[in-house]
């Protein structure tokens, strides 16, 4: 079957969650007027499915009613109707294996900031196939960059709030790309290491497993969460400290965590080789332990 044909038909088969209704992705069609669009003014998840089952949706759920409770923007939904919302999207679009964009948006207003004045939150779940990392890459680890763009400071925009406004994560990125890195990681207002640009970060020294603490200016990552809980069951020391670049250079081992990339090795750091070169046991322990977790649990899409 020629290419062209496939994606054609996937594109008739796809279906959006838009405010209630599965309407075809052409028809899923927002207002310009709207406040996600015009300010940023919103909040998001990325959750992913694995073997027909979506992955942590509570607390990818709570996560993002806690952000814009920080907006001060009221999801017309209860929690349990939007877990709902997220498997019935699953499986209308048989996403047995995929990726999961929940999206809250202002809604609808003037071109004036005033989100008093928006209508009702417009509520988008998008369910699609996952852009992976290449296999090589978890194999060989990343190389990565700190950036000169600092992480938002918590008293201004706190990163806790998965916000529409992703630039300043962005501007890391660009970075990253123009430095020849897919990633960038992250520093504080004081220098401290926050995270990379879509995923939290992790030294490991001999038994101990360290990342920096929600108050550096994170995200609290559910990966992060998991991968916390995961270690500690196998046996390693884990806490949540300040971290420097110091620590990033003479670290045993790093890693990096996200719902999109899981875990992944970085081998190289500012030109600095991280530990013996490849991904250490820890890291290798850790992504295959979390694999084999991922595929096992979570919401049945029903
Ligand atoms: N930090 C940032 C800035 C992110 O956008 C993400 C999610 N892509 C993460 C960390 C990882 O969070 P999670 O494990 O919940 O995907």
């Amino acid at each position: 079957m020629p290419r062209f044909f496939v994606q054609q038909q996937k594109e008739v088969l796809v279906k959006i969650y838009l405010n209630g209704k599965l309407v075809p992705e052409r028809q899923a069609k927002i207002s310009v007027f709207d406040h996600g669009l015009l300010y940023g003014d919103g909040v998001f998840e990325g959750i992913r499915s694995y073997n027909g089952r979506v992955f942590e949706l509570d607390a990818h759920i709570d996560r993002l009613y806690d952000s814009a409770k920080a907006l001060a923007l009221e999801i017309p939904m209860t929690r349990a109707g939007m877990a709902k919302a997220v498997i019935r999207t699953c499986a209308a679009n048989k996403t047995m294996d995929g990726y999961i964009r929940l999206v809250v948006t202002r809604g609808v207003g003037t071109l004036g900031l005033n989100p008093y004045l928006c209508e009702k939150p417009q509520i988008i779940i998008i369910a699609a196939d996952i852009q992976l990392y290449p296999k090589k890459l978890y194999d060989e680890g990343l190389s990565i960059v700190t950036v000169g763009t600092i992480r938002n400071l918590s008293e201004a925009v706190n990163p806790r709030i998965k916000s529409l406004n992703y630039l300043n994560n962005i501007l890391a990125k660009i970075e990253a790309i123009n430095a020849g890195c897919m990633e960038a990681v992250m520093l504080n207002a004081q220098g401290a290491v926050a995270e990379a640009t879509g995923d939290n970060i992790f030294v490991v020294r001999g038994n101990a497993l360290i990342t920096p603490p929600t108050n550096e200016g994170i995200l609290e990552g559910i990966t992060r969460n998991v991968v916390m809980d995961l270690a500690r069951e196998q046996g390693l020391e884990v806490s949540e400290a300040r971290l420097s670049r110091y620590d990033l250079y003479t670290a045993d081992e790093v890693f990096l965590t996200g719902t999109a990339a899981e875990v992944i090795g970085v081998v190289n750091i500012d030109r600095r080789q991280i530990g013996d070169g490849p991904p250490g046991p820890v890291t290798r322990k850790l992504v295959k332990v979390y694999r084999q977790h991922a595929r096992s649990s979570g919401s049945p899409i029903a």
